[in-house]
């Protein structure tokens, strides 16, 4: 199956409780404990499509995630650029009713940020390169966000990239 969220631990927990998640694999490390029942934290999870899963990247900007989704790159000039020189560009700004969002956000240099000011893209002239989306798994795990190793062994399989990678 093809891995497409991650939920916080919590939520995990929520969904296999109340039925509504198969367990895939688990970490007989961390058990939670109640009087009824015992659980191991569900770490891979199988969950019908009707379930809403609230993943973790959904709606937060995470400027790491982003710069990863963009390759390190400036989404404007294409210049290699490092945490100290990459910043968040909004491409319609919010000044101008833009928002906060994956479908809204590209790593831009700081001079093309200056460039590019307040103003959108056909104003400036300045156009991303490619079209900001929500980030996939293998960035987000390309981020440090997935840090259990059977996650990270299960997205490596899966996108079949060597796990060294991940
Ligand atoms: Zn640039």
């Amino acid at each position: 199956m093809r891995p497409t969220s991650l939920v916080s631990r919590e939520r995990a927990v929520t969904l296999v409780v109340c039925g509504h998640a198969q367990v895939i694999a688990e970490d007989e490390s961390v058990v939670y404990r109640s009087q009824h029942l015992r659980l191991a934290l569900p770490v891979i999870l199988q969950v019908p499509a009707y379930v809403e899963l609230r993943p973790i990247v959904k709606h937060t900007v995470v400027r790491r995630v982003l710069f990863c989704r963009d390759n390190w790159r400036c989404a404007y000039c294409g210049r290699d650029g490092g945490p100290r020189d990459l910043t968040v560009d909004h491409v319609k700004p919010l000044s101008r009713g833009g928002e906060h969002a994956w479908d809204n956000v590209v790593a831009a240099c700081r001079r093309c940020n200056h460039r590019k000011g307040s103003r959108l893209p056909y104003e400036a002239g300045m156009y991303p390169r490619n079209v900001p989306k929500r980030p996939d798994m293998v960035q987000v795990a390309w981020a440090g966000r997935l840090t259990h190793p059977l996650q990270r062994q299960y997205v490596a399989q899966w996108h079949k990239v060597p796990e060294a990678a991940l």
